[in-house]
């Protein structure tokens, strides 16, 4: 028995719909990415949670902003023809110590001729003598002239101000928003005679209290005698910070500006 001509053509155009399904299928492969990120962060230790999370979300963030990211976990493997390949490096939970002079040389020309961008978080200033490694006075210098003084062993909340809303990496951010649970790092001074600060912690506003305080509390800025686009964002303990939304859009934000030119 022969189709009915109206099966016939059923037919037909299924196998033509099935044809474009492929062929649109092809052609919605994933476009080359728009940029490659390399994050350097610590393998272990108590920071390991907040890389774990800081991962995750940056699996969905490269999807949606078309970037690839690559991490390691020591300083190794870096030198000029390794950074070469990358526009921006994130140092994701990673201090400034114990690095090969290969990778600190190949570094510091990386951000001294805007090789590529730079986002550090938390112990990016671990500036001072840990570990039996003596302070990198370049990158305190870069972290504007600071060595770290203290922490806030106990953890407590705070209320952070944004002092420069109209800067690209601050978009869609409120004027002042609280942040959980941090260990607020105290240093020897304020970088802000150095830097362009970006946001400050209030310490009055430190739930529970503590005595642990510096006065002038900078806790986001950018360093600008520096040629590549760079900043500093001192919360990086807790994984919590990714249920954060000024968080997120902070650090969302700085990807975007700060491998966007070199
Ligand atoms: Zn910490």
């Amino acid at each position: 028995m022969k189709p009915e001509p109206a099966f016939r053509a059923v037919c037909f155009w299924a196998v033509a719909a099935t044809m474009l399904l492929c062929a649109g299928n092809t052609l919605a492969q994933a476009p080359p990415p728009k940029f490659h990120v390399i994050a350097i962060a610590e393998k272990g230790g108590i920071h390991k949670p907040f890389v774990d999370a800081a991962k995750l979300w940056l699996t969905s963030e490269a999807v949606a902003d078309g970037f690839s990211i690559d991490y390691i976990e020591n300083t190794d493997k870096i030198d000029d023809q390794f950074l070469s390949h990358y526009q921006l490096f994130i140092q994701l939970n990673f201090p400034p110590y114990a690095w090969t002079p290969t990778a600190a040389a190949a570094f510091q020309r990386y951000i001294e001729q805007a090789r590529g961008g730079w986002i550090g978080f938390h112990h990016a200033t671990l500036l001072g003598e840990f570990d039996g490694y003596p302070m990198w006075p370049w990158f305190s210098t870069f972290m504007g002239g600071i060595r770290f003084t203290k922490y806030i062993p106990t953890f407590v909340s705070g209320k952070v101000t944004v002092e420069d809303l109209s800067h690209p990496t601050m978009k869609n951010l409120p004027s002042s928003f609280k942040i959980e649970n941090e260990e607020w790092y105290t240093y020897d001074h304020s970088p802000r005679p150095n830097v362009h600060v970006l946001a400050s912690v209030d310490e009055n506003t430190y739930t529970p209290a503590t005595t642990i305080k510096m006065g002038d509390h900078p806790v986001v800025w950018t360093n600008e005698h520096y040629k590549a686009r760079n900043i500093y964002i001192f919360m990086g303990h807790h994984p919590e910070l990714f249920q954060n939304s000024a968080f997120t859009t902070l650090f969302h934000n700085s990807i975007l500006w700060a491998a966007a030119h070199q």
